[in-house]
């Protein structure tokens, strides 16, 4: 008996709704013939995929393993089981709640197991690359809590720590988040714990994008810092859609309880089910390496497009990201995506901390699963630049990506 996979799925949508088959295969197709350079974004495997097309799709699962509000779980019970050891295993974390449907939910879970509204805390400003999450006033975060915002240098990018310091000391932060979803380098963890225990706070790490990259041990782990670590699995990750909190055995009950009942329904086990595969594949020592080829893939992108004449925040990367400001090029970071989704080059704009315009934010999560490596990043970076200086045609640069990626199928027939 085969589970369900891709190919099947497909057959069975193309003879009962070829409408919407019509348009997956659309989404396939665009993945496949152009370049994802979005930061946030990956390829799953096919045993994801699997996973999350399964039947466990069907099941209703409120509560935990061994304690459910429905019967017949005692099959699920095992899945999700499996994937909090690997998660635990894998991060050397004491506990892992895995029910998180998002980053965002895992971030939400973590404020209700730690503060009450109207508490402060302390995160990285929204213009200098903390999420909605972190304080925005469109984001329950800063509708219920009271945020005091810390930001980066404006010369070199990097975190104030200085004002980060005297920030804790004037305000006394209930709690002091750290993480970012445009922040290229590794976060001094240590140093946040240091402020976080003189002022009495709790320290949040929201690692949602190195969480990946810690898995492989490409990049420093939050878990022996942060009281509470939030994070995604569907980022460097490689996993299903979804979120995941780590934390140490004294806050694992209130974690349990701020993500069901307190934030969220029942949990949904197609997807608890494929975190369990994604966490089993980031144990592969194929993961590691994954994970330090997405890192030396960054750097060379960086320094090319430092080469081309971008300005690179900080200098370069650490991680998987990258973020450079196309101004001196002679377009903004608007501009300059709208030129590179002409070409079939997706990415995102993102603030810059030493300007008002936008720039362009990107990463090499995606590409790195495709099996591109150091030569294709300087490729992608000088066809970029072309492109924003508008120097090449972008049914020209079109054709150019088109040949690339055509090298490097996301999911080989
Ligand atoms: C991506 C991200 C999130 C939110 O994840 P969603 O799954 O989109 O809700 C939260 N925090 C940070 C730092 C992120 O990068």
């Amino acid at each position: 008996m085969s589970v369900t996979h891709a190919p099947h799925t497909a057959d069975v949508l193309t003879r009962q709704d070829p409408e919407l088959a019509e348009i997956l295969l659309g989404e396939l197709h665009r993945q496949s013939s152009t370049l994802q350079l979005i930061a946030a974004e990956n390829f799953c495997s096919p045993a994801v995929l699997a996973a999350l097309g399964s039947p466990l799709a069907n099941k209703y699962a409120e509560g935990y393993p061994g304690a459910r509000h429905h019967g017949g779980c005692e099959i699920v019970d095992v899945a999700e089981r499996l994937a909090v050891e690997r998660a635990q295993s894998l991060f050397g974390a004491e506990h892992a709640n895995v029910q998180s449907h998002s980053g965002s939910s895992a971030v939400l879970a973590a404020y209700a197991a730690l503060l009450r509204p109207g508490d402060t805390v302390l995160a990285l400003g929204l213009p200098y690359g903390g999420h909605l999450t972190h304080g925005s006033p469109a984001n329950f975060s800063g509708r219920w809590f009271d945020f005091v915002p810390y930001g980066v240098d404006a010369e070199t990018g990097l975190i104030d720590h200085d004002q980060v310091r005297a920030l804790a000391r004037t305000h006394r932060p209930k709690a002091i988040v750290c993480g970012s979803i445009a922040y290229p380098r590794h976060i001094d963890y240590a140093f946040f714990r240091e402020v976080a225990d003189e002022v009495g706070a709790y320290l949040i790490a929201d690692a949602a994008h190195p969480i990946g990259l810690v898995a492989g041990g490409a990049a420093p782990s939050p878990v022996p810092y942060a009281d509470v670590v939030c994070a995604t699995t569907h980022k460097v990750l490689r996993g299903p859609r979804g979120g995941m909190i780590l934390c140490g055995a004294e806050l694992a009950e209130r974690v349990d309880r701020a993500v069901f009942p307190f934030t969220q329904g029942g949990a949904q086990m197609h997807t608890i089910a494929a975190k369990a595969v994604a966490f089993g594949e980031a144990a592969t020592p194929a993961f590691t390496d994954y994970a330090h080829q997405v890192v030396a893939n960054a750097r060379v992108l960086a320094a090319t497009l430092a080469d081309e004449g971008l300005v690179v925040t900080t200098g370069g990367t650490d991680t998987h990201l990258v973020t450079a400001d196309p101004a001196p090029l002679g377009a903004d970071g608007r501009t300059a995506r709208g030129r590179l989704a002409a070409a079939g080059m997706v990415l995102d704009c993102c603030a810059l901390p030493h300007a008002d315009s936008r720039g362009l934010r990107l990463g090499t999560a995606a590409v790195t699963t495709q099996g591109m490596a150091e030569k294709e990043m300087m490729r992608i970076a000088a066809l970029l630049a072309g492109v924003v200086r508008g120097e090449v045609e972008s049914v020209g640069a079109r054709e150019e990506v088109r040949d690339l990626v055509g090298g490097f199928p996301p999911y080989p027939a």
